[in-house]
C-alpha cells in the first residue's frame, strides 16, 4: 500500500484555505512532510500510514475550492518529520484567479464577539472569506502581492497567521484594528470627521436621509435609505431604471417572494443582487417601479456593522458610477465625479487594484457575471492556441483561453464609451499578465464599427496575429453548447451576416457552423437608433397603419412629425431592418403605453414583462412564412393581434392591458419556439438551446422551455455563463476555437 507520494492538486486552489486545510489534515492523519503553491496549482509531499485516508480528504478539499485534477507520483527524495507550508513558488499559470468572498459567519461572531480582538473592525476576515480579485496584483495569491501588502501584520495577527489550529492560519487578508486599513468619513468639501466611529456617523447619517458615496470591496456605492430614493433619483438624473438594495437579512421576506435556492444564493459566498418578485407589485416603487427588486443580503463586515446601527432595514445600493461606466475605485475620483450626488463619503486606506460591481441573478441566471463569481474558470478544451475575446459593446467583458480554459473577466460595462473602453484595454491587460498569456488570436464582434472591434484589430496589428469576427448570436450559441443543437439567439441588437439589424435568431449545425435556418420577420427601424430610444417609432415600423399615426397624434406627436415618420418609412429613408425580439417587445410596450421613452437599457420590454405578470396570457394566431431554407414568424400579425384586442378592450382598463401584454410575451414566445421545434425535426436535430437577453424574460423564456419539451425535443440553457452579453466574449472564443480546430 502507498505510503508516500507527491500529490500535485489543480483547480480554485488559492485564497480559500488550501494550505492550512492540507496542513491541518495531515497533522489529523499524522503525516509528515510539506505543502507549496506553485502559480496555480500545490504541490503537496508526504509520508505516513495513513497517506491514501489522506490523498481521499485533499481530493475533496476545502468549502471554496474546485479541484480539477490530483495527479500522484511517486516520492523519492526524503521528507523531514512533521509538516510544513513552504512560501509560494512561481509555476504553472492554470488560470486560478480567485474571486471575491463574502464575509463568513465566523468572521461576523467576531466582530460582534464583546471583548475579541476583531470587535468592531469592519475589514475582519479569515482564510475562508474576505477580498481576493479586488487586491490581486500578481499570482500566487499571497499578501506580498496584493493591496494588503502595505499593512505589515501585528504581532497577534502574525500569531494567528502561524497558528495550524487557528482559522486564520495562512490567512493572506489576516487584519486587525491595530494593523490593518481604516475607515474614515468625509464630508462633500473633503473635511475629514473627527467623530471616533465612523460606520456609527455613517449611520446616523443614513437614517437622517443624507446620500453617502461608501468604498466598498470592488468599488464605490451610493447607499440611502428607501425615504431619500426620489431625491436620489433627482441628482442622478435616473427617474426610471430600478435600484438594488441591500437587506437586513430579517426583512427579506417581507419585500419578496424568496425561493429556498434564491436565499441559497443570497447567502452564498458569492452574496449576489438577486432579482427576486416583490410581495406587493406596487410597494417599495420609488425604489423600482417593476413587478421585481433586485436585493443583496450585507457581504462585508462593514455592511453588517452599518446593519448593526441603522435603524432602516433597507438600503439603496447602488453603484456610483454612471450606468455602463467602470466602477469608481478612488476617493479622489468619487468626490470628483460625484460632487453634488452625494453628502458624504465613506472610505478606506486599501487600494483597490481590480474594479468590480456586485454580480447580479435572476431566477438562477447570471445577469452580471462580476464580484463574486468572476474572474470565472471554465475547463474546457478548444485546442492549444491561446485566444482572447474582446466581447460585445453594452455589456462587454473579456475572455482569455490557454491550455483547457477559459477565463471570463467581471463584467466591464458599455464600451461605447471611451472611459469603458480604456477599463476594457486594462481588464485584457491584467488577465494577460495574471495568466502569464501569449495571445495567438483576437476574436471579435462582426460589427466593423464597434470600439472593441477596432481595438481587438489594434491588438492583432500591434502583436501580428489573426483575427476572427465572429456574429452576435452565433457568439450566443457557441457560449450555451458545442454540440449540434437548434439556438434560438433573442436580444435586442446584433449586427448580422447581411448588414441588417438581428436579435431574434434561430441557427442549425454546431460551433462554428451555424447555420441562420428561422428568425423574426425583418420590420423597418424608422430613424435607426432613435427607434430603439422612442419604441413608438419601432411601432409604426411594425405596423404602418393609419390607425397608429391615429394613436400616435392622440400622444402629442405633430403633424409634421408623423409625415415625418411615414415618409421614412413609406420610401425606406433612414431605415434598418430587424429581426430584433427586443424591439418587438419594445413595440408592444408602447402600443399599450407602458412605455414611450427608452432611460435605461431594456426598460420599455421589462416594463411589459412587468404588466404581464398581472395578466392572463390567450392563445393568439401565428403566422409563418417560407423563403427556401429560411423560416420566419410575423410579428406584424402579432402586433395585429394586440390591436385588435385593445380596440375591444374598455378605455382605461388595466386587467385587458395586463392581459394583452400577457398575450403577446407568450405568443411571441411559442412563435420563436415554433421556429425552433419545425428547424429540430426538419434537420434530425434533438436538443434546442436558448441564449440572449430576452431570455431573462420568465415568460418568455419558460413558454419557450414549455414549447420545446412538449415538442420531445432536450432544451439547453446555460446557468453558467449569463444569458445576455456577458457570454459573447466566452462564446467568441468558442467560436475561434472550434473554427481554427476545423482548419487544422
Ligand atoms: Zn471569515
Ligand atoms: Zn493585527
Amino acid at each position: 500500500m502507498r505510503n508516500r507520494g507527491r500529490i500535485i492538486v489543480r483547480g480554485i486552489v488559492q485564497g480559500v484555505g488550501f494550505r492550512p486545510f492540507v496542513y491541518a489534515k495531515a497533522q489529523e492523519l499524522g503525516l509528515s512532510g510539506t505543502v507549496q503553491n506553485l502559480g496555480s496549482e500545490v504541490e503537496i509531499k508526504a509520508t505516513g500510514e495513513r497517506f491514501l485516508d489522506f490523498l481521499d480528504v485533499i481530493s475533496r478539499g476545502p468549502p471554496l475550492a474546485r479541484i480539477d485534477s490530483v495527479q500522484v507520483a511517486d516520492l523519492f527524495e526524503p521528507v523531514g518529520s512533521g509538516f510544513t507550508i513552504l512560501p509560494s513558488a512561481p509555476g504553472a499559470l492554470t488560470g486560478m484567479i480567485p474571486p471575491d468572498v463574502a464575509t463568513c459567519d465566523a468572521c461576523i461572531a467576531d466582530i460582534f464577539h464583546e471583548g475579541g480582538r476583531y470587535k468592531g473592525y469592519y475589514a475582519t476576515s479569515c482564510t475562508n472569506c474576505g477580498p481576493r480579485y479586488s487586491i490581486i496584483g500578481q499570482l500566487p495569491f499571497d499578501r506580498e502581492r496584493t493591496s494588503m501588502s502595505v499593512f505589515p501584520m501585528c504581532p497577534a495577527c502574525a500569531a494567528e497567521y502561524r497558528d495550524p489550529h487557528c482559522r486564520r492560519h495562512h490567512a493572506q487578508t489576516i487584519a486587525c484594528p491595530d494593523c490593518g486599513p481604516v475607515l474614515t468619513l468625509y464630508d462633500a468639501q473633503g473635511r475629514r470627521s473627527d467623530c471616533c466611529d465612523p460606520v456609527r456617523e455613517t449611520a446616523d447619517l443614513l437614517d437622517a436621509g443624507r446620500i453617502i458615496g461608501v468604498r466598498g470591496m470592488g468599488g464605490f456605492h451610493i447607499a440611502c435609505i428607501e425615504e431619500s430614493a426620489d431625491e436620489l433619483k433627482r441628482r442622478l438624473g435616473r427617474t426610471e431604471q430600478p435600484f438594488a438594495v441591500m437587506v437586513r437579512p430579517d426583512a427579506l421576506d417581507t419585500i419578496a417572494h424568496v425561493s429556498d435556492d434564491e436565499r441559497d444564493l443570497l447567502n452564498s459566498p458569492v452574496h449576489p443582487i438577486v432579482v427576486l418578485v416583490k410581495r406587493d407589485p406596487s410597494a417599495h416603487a420609488g425604489i423600482s417601479n417593476l413587478h421585481t427588486i433586485g436585493c443583496m443580503l450585507p457581504y462585508t463586515g462593514l455592511h453588517h456593522l452599518l446593519f448593526s446601527y441603522l435603524s432602516h432595514p433597507l438600503l439603496i445600493m447602488t453603484s456610483a458610477n454612471m450606468p455602463g461606466y467602470p466602477m469608481i475605485t478612488d476617493i479622489d475620483h468619487a468626490m470628483a465625479k460625484l460632487s453634488g450626488n452625494a453628502d458624504f463619503f465613506l472610505t478606506h486606506n486599501r487600494a483597490i487594484v481590480n474594479r468590480c460591481d456586485d454580480s447580479v441573478i435572476r431566477d438562477g441566471y447570471i445577469i452580471r457575471l462580476s464580484r463574486g463569481i468572476a474572474p470565472r474558470r471554465t475547463a474546457i478544451d478548444l485546442g492549444n492556441r491561446c485566444i482572447l475575446g474582446v466581447g460585445p459593446e453594452l455589456n462587454a467583458n473579456a475572455t482569455v483561453y490557454c491550455d483547457g480554459f477559459a477565463i471570463t473577466s467581471p463584467h466591464v460595462g458599455n464600451v461605447r464609451n471611451p472611459s469603458t473602453l480604456d477599463y476594457l484595454r486594462e481588464t485584457v491587460a491584467r488577465l494577460r499578465r495574471l495568466l502569464g498569456a501569449h495571445f495567438d488570436v483576437v476574436a471579435h464582434d462582426l460589427h466593423p464599427q464597434f470600439l472593441s472591434t477596432r481595438f481587438a484589430q489594434e491588438l492583432a496589428d500591434e502583436a501580428d496575429i489573426e483575427h476572427i469576427p465572429v456574429q452576435h448570436h452565433r457568439a450566443h450559441i457557441a457560449a450555451t453548447t458545442m454540440e449540434p443543437c437548434i439556438g434560438i439567439a433573442i436580444d435586442g441588437v446584433g449586427y448580422g451576416d447581411d448588414g441588417s439589424v438581428w436579435g431574434g435568431e434561430v441557427f442549425c449545425g454546431q460551433a462554428p457552423d451555424l447555420e441562420r435556418v428561422a428568425h423574426l420577420e425583418p420590420v423597418p427601424m424608422p430613424g435607426g437608433d432613435l427607434a430603439t430610444r422612442f419604441p413608438e417609432r419601432m411601432l409604426y415600423g411594425i405596423l404602418p397603419e393609419p390607425e397608429i399615426l391615429g394613436l400616435l397624434a392622440s400622444k402629442g406627436w405633430s403633424e409634421i412629425e408623423l409625415g415625418v415618420l411615414k415618409k421614412q418609412v413609406d420610401r425606406g429613408i433612414n431605415v434598418a431592418m430587424t429581426s430584433s425580439t427586443g424591439r418587438v417587445l419594445d413595440a408592444a410596450s408602447a402600443l399599450l403605453g407602458i412605455c414611450r421613452e427608452r432611460t435605461y437599457d431594456g426598460e420599455p420590454a421589462m416594463k411589459l414583462e412587468s404588466a404581464a405578470a398581472q395578466g392572463t396570457p390567450e392563445e393568439w394566431d401565428l403566422i409563418f412564412s417560407s423563403t427556401g431554407r429560411t423560416e420566419t414568424l410575423s410579428t406584424r400579425a402579432l402586433m395585429e393581434s394586440a390591436l385588435a384586442r385593445l380596440r375591444e378592450a374598455p378605455a382605461g382598463d388595466r386587467r385587458s392591458l395586463h392581459d394583452i401584454a400577457a398575450s403577446f410575451q407568450f405568443n411571441l414566445a411559442r412563435g420563436i419556439a415554433r421556429l425552433a421545434t419545425n428547424a429540430a425535426h426538419k434537420n434530425g436535430i434533438r436538443t434546442v438551446a436558448l441564449s440572449g437577453g430576452v431570455a431573462y424574460n420568465h415568460m418568455v423564456r419558460e413558454t419557450i422551455r414549455h414549447e420545446i419539451s412538449r415538442a420531445s425535443l432536450d432544451f439547453l440553457i446555460s446557468r453558467d455563463e449569463p444569458l445576455g452579453d456577458g457570454c459573447v466574449s466566452f462564446g467568441q472564443c468558442v467560436y475561434a476555437g472550434t473554427l481554427l480546430r476545423q482548419r487544422n
